[in-house]
């Protein structure tokens, strides 16, 4: 079986506010598997890649002053669904249209505060780890995947 993969990052209010083991949490406890993990600062240079497809949006500026204020936590979750399901652990990009029981909708308020960042499909998914982990992510078969899939 061929496991989905997502990229997640905690970004720089998730990680001054000290909620990066409560995000790694929430994906711990629905049973993904972590892969990749590291601790960086990101250039402007990466997160223009990232957030190429926004560059033309009013606010761009704010979005790199934001993610450029502090590191962040660059991960990649694998698993059955995971991009789909990891998006729905975030909630939506709007905090305050977010439900109760999501990261966003538990921690956060403001659109350009929303704690995290997660895949929106599979494509940009991988397109993603590639630019954030040039180095690749570990593989390895867990002993409790018999208890988490059918
Ligand atoms: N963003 C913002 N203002 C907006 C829309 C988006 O500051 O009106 C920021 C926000 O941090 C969001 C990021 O830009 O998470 C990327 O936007 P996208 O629409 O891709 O939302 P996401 O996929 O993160 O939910
Ligand atoms: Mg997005």
């Amino acid at each position: 079986m061929t496991l989905e993969r997502t990229y997640i990052m905690v970004k720089p209010d998730g990680v001054e506010r000290g909620l990066v083991g409560e995000i790694i949490k929430r994906f711990e406890n629905k049973g993904f598997q972590l892969v990749g993990l590291k601790f960086l600062s990101p250039t402007r240079t990466i997160l223009e890649k990232h957030y190429a497809d926004l560059s033309s949006k009013p606010f761009f500026p704010g979005l790199m002053t934001y993610m450029t204020s502090g590191p962040v936590v660059a991960m990649v979750w694998s698993g059955k669904g995971v991009v789909k399901a990891g998006r729905v652990l975030l909630g939506e990009t709007n905090p305050l249209a977010s439900l109760p029981g999501t990261i966003r909708g538990d921690f956060c308020i403001d659109v350009g505060r929303n704690l995290c960042h997660g895949s929106d499909s599979v494509e940009n998914a991988e397109k993603e780890i590639a630019l954030w982990f040039t180095e690749g992510v570990v593989s390895h078969n867990r002993v409790v995947e018999r208890l988490i899939y059918e």
